[in-house]
């Protein structure tokens, strides 16, 4: 199945939920299996600060969020736990953070150099950089870059993001192109107000950036932020959708198979949810290696319950996945 234009792509999202099952899932879940057989992919992730200076008027960790408990992992101790993974015979670790000013910026390069020789493929989402700083996780062993455009629209990005504005998003995302990094970046699905034509252009827009992976996920404002009470949830059907017109049209990258599913207490590691967003395309998992209390604290969405690896070990016995932990 060919798509290669925004009238192709619109074609998807428009249609009945039905033709979409039948006509373009199953190719989907083709296309999945032509290229990676069985197996999905497990990587290790360590959310290390939850402290963010940005105000996105979505996410639970945003600065103005007076309730999370806030906290800081040492580096020394981000690399004891990514280590330890690695001793485990995982080979692909996720370092996530906030924008934190406080956490130093050394500190951080000494956790990708460390990791990196551990044998680690290290894929950073750590926010907006200078070239001088992205250059520098470079030379640390840095493999890939996650930063999200959120959305291609530039004053919806505005008014949603703040903290920073689209032209500087695009530049940072730019520049971590241009350094040779691998590029994983998507949007928020279903947004308050997203029209057709608008998830369209960041579908296309994900393809233009020639991205590694695609860590999408529909809206989902969490509580004591601006959109918590007057905006819903984002549709699972545009999600789905998204996520098999990503496998047919770049089908050697990753996508997020970590989706909630109808009921949000089951958060993000529901097998169900998490198989239909695999037969719809999609084929990486995570599990945290964070303790429990603190994981709980790494709150960007409400009930995001990322478990250890036995989440990915219920999925391979319930559904036949093989799990595969090399990058
Ligand atoms: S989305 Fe990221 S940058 Fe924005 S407030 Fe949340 S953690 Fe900070």
């Amino acid at each position: 199945m060919n798509i290669e234009t925004k009238r192709d792509v619109l074609e998807i999202l428009n249609m009945p939920e039905t033709d979409f099952a039948r006509d373009v899932l199953p190719k989907a879940q083709r296309a999945r299996e032509a290229q990676f057989g069985n197996r999905i992919f497990l990587s290790g992730m360590i959310g290390y600060t939850n402290v963010c200076k940005n105000q996105c008027l979505y996410c639970g960790m945003r600065a103005g969020n007076s309730d999370l408990k806030r906290f800081r992992v040492a580096p020394e101790d981000v690399i004891a736990l990514g280590r330890n993974a690695a001793e485990h015979g995982y080979k692909r670790i996720f370092l996530i953070a906030g924008e934190d000013p406080k956490y130093g910026f050394d500190g951080l390069v000494r956790i990708v150099k460390s990791l990196k020789d551990a044998g680690m493929f290290v894929s950073l989402a750590c926010g907006e950089f200078d070239r001088a700083q992205y250059a520098e996780l470079k030379a640390a062993g840095a493999d890939e870059y996650v930063l999200k455009f959120e959305m291609s629209n530039p004053e919806s990005f505005n008014r949603m993001n703040p903290s920073t504005t689209f032209t500087r998003r695009m530049e940072a995302i730019e520049t971590i192109r241009g350094l040779g990094l691998a590029l994983a970046s998507g949007n928020i699905i279903d947004w308050p107000g997203q029209t057709a034509d608008e998830l369209a252009d960041d579908i296309l827009l994900m393809k233009r950036l020639g991205i590694s992976w695609a860590p999408v996920i529909p809206f989902l404002p969490a509580m004591n932020t601006p959109l918590f009470e007057t905006h819903h949830r984002g549709s699972l059907e545009k999600l789905y959708k998204e996520i098999a017109i990503l496998r047919l049209m770049l089908p050697a990258i990753r996508i997020t198979a970590q989706q909630p599913g109808a009921d949000l207490r089951k958060g993000l590691s529901d097998p169900e949810a998490n198989d239909s967003a695999i037969r719809a395309g999609a084929n990486l998992l995570f599990y945290d290696l964070l303790p429990d209390p603190l994981a709980a604290d790494f709150r960007v969405i409400d009930e995001r319950h990322i478990t250890g690896p036995q989440h990915a070990k219920v999925l391979s016995e319930t559904y036949g996945y093989v799990i595969d932990t090399d990058a």
